[in-house]
């Protein structure tokens, strides 16, 4: 292939032509594309932790292509993961359980129902398919639910319901009080495991090697990265090698000053609880769905004031943000849910073992109950709760880096935030190109590490909002 680096020769087993701090799904994919799209062999993929299990394997393994920042490029990033996601599901007899339930944003106030529509308008603007209006007439086009598996001849774009007869008909468990409902189609889940496994599988056997190690130092010489230093269980090694790759998720900042270089991000850390829904409450062909109103949690007088006798539970009294979402999770007769309810988006240091929020469960079935009453039923006695998460490592627009960085040979896949695994695929295919010189599609800049230096581009980021960012 066209390629600058894939003719080079490996002289020994500390060689290689690439080398990738951190095998989670950005590595990996990385790692996927460099080896098989582009035939370059000797890929080592170093990480002290087995793949995927940092980040990756914590993820609610949603995705979507609703994205409405203005210029298209994340609109025209996730578009192009999604079909790369749909053809590894095709090549792998779905190996990867892609579904396409599609988002069901839902809201109990008019005012959003109008916005929702503005987003509409936004999003059938930056590609995401046709746009469909159910209002109760009887020149409204016939609303398709999602199909429950699969993602095959499902409808793309998006329907806004507003008529609250079609709503109570097909999505009963949602308070009386929706209004309206956004059901954005081009959205799902999958198993991300099951794709970072692939990914991992096919890169190895087009010769990617994966160490077991710590990388602690990458050596340049005259700006130009020559090798990179790996602490292993057998010692401190360096494996000579021109290209090196950060992606090294939550530390990808720490790893950016082996490089002298200050990546400019931070984390937010981010939990999700499941539980058993041994009611049945939450039916098991459900789309991903999000109560997009702020709250306040439901609470019965006498909780109010003794809540708010204490300064320590007092905060439990104030409005949460519009950002709660669940999905069913399991095949088959599996009761799982998976709720999420980012209310705490502060930045924080990246620990591990994850810091411990005794209250998020409680506060997530709360809140729960404003979308779906019958979560009620769940208060008197909470179902066990396990609670996981990571971090969401992002930049201030929420939108990746991915490109070189000033010392020759050095590149960055990261701040891959809450859209890593649905974005993985055409985030490695769009490293290995710029690894490999090859042609970058026209989306590429809005990526690139150093954007922030172009004032064009520093204009654009005031005109960014952050309407339905999950
Ligand atoms: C609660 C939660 C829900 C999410 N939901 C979704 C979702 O629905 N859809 C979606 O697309 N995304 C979701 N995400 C985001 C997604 O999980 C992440 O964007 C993605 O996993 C990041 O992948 P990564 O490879 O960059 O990082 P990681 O998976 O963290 O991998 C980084 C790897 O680098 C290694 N590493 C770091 N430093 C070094 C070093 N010096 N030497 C060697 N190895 C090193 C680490 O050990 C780790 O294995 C969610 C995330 C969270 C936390």
């Amino acid at each position: 292939m066209n390629n600058p680096i894939s003719n080079r020769q490996s002289t020994n087993l500390h060689s290689a032509d690439a080398v990738i701090c951190g095998a989670g799904i950005a590595g990996v994919a990385a790692a996927h594309w460099l080896t098989v799209a582009h035939g370059i062999k000797r890929v080592v993929l170093v990480d002290d932790r087995a793949p995927l299990t940092l980040t990756s394997d914590k993820s609610t393994e949603a995705y979507r292509n609703w994205w409405l920042d203005p210029d298209g490029a994340m609109m025209a990033l996730m578009n192009r993961s999604i079909d790369l996601l749909e053809a590894v599901a095709r090549r792998t007899n779905n190996r990867i359980r892609l579904n396409r339930r599609g988002y069901l944003y839902a809201t109990a106030d008019p005012d959003r129902a109008a916005q929702f529509r503005r987003q509409m308008a936004q999003a059938a603007k930056l590609g995401a398919g046709e746009m469909r209006f159910h209002t109760g007439a009887p020149a409204d086009p016939p609303y398709r639910p999602s199909p429950r598996h699969g993602f095959k001849n499902a409808p793309d774009g998006a329907d806004l319901i507003t008529d609250t007869t079609l709503i109570r008909k097909h999505y009963p468990f949602l308070s009386e009080k929706t209004v309206a409902v956004l059901h954005a189609r081009r959205c799902g889940w999958f198993s991300g495991y099951q794709l970072g496994m692939t990914l991992l599988e096919e890169a190895r056997a087009y010769g990617a090697e994966l160490v077991s190690g710590r990388v602690t130092g990458v050596r340049l010489e005259k700006n130009r990265v020559c090798g990179v230093t790996v602490a292993t269980a057998g010692g401190t090694e360096t494996i000579a090698t021109e290209t090196f790759v950060n992606a090294a998720g939550p530390f990808l900042k720490d790893v950016g000053r082996l490089v002298s270089v200050d990546l400019p991000v931070f984390s937010e850390l981010h939990l999700k609880v499941s539980i058993k829904d041994r009611l049945g409450i939450i039916p098991r062909d459900a789309p991903l769905t999000i109560w997009t109103d702020p709250q306040r949690l439901p609470f019965s007088a006498e909780e109010r004031e003794f809540l708010a006798a204490d300064a320590e539970s007092r905060w439990m009294l104030a409005e949460f943000p519009g950002t709660l979402h669940f999905r069913p999770e399991g095949e088959g007769d599996s009761p799982v849910v998976l709720m999420l309810f980012p209310y705490h988006t502060e930045p924080v240091a990246e620990i591990f073992p994850l810091p411990d929020d005794p209250d998020y469960p409680e506060v997530v079935l709360r809140g729960m109950v404003t979308m779906v009453p019958a979560m009620a039923a769940y208060l008197q006695r909470l179902p066990k709760p396990y609670v996981d998460g990571g971090y969401y490592t992002k930049t201030k627009e929420n939108r990746p880096l991915v490109g070189a960085l000033p010392p020759d040979g050095a590149f960055v896949i990261g701040a891959l935030s809450g859209f890593g695994l649905m974005a993985s695929l055409a985030a490695g295919e769009l490293l290995a190109a710029h690894v490999c010189g090859s042609q970058l599609p026209e989306y590429a800049a809005a990526f690139f590490p150093n954007r922030y230096d172009d004032p064009d581009y520093r204009q654009f980021l005031q005109s960014l909002t952050d309407d339905n960012q999950l």
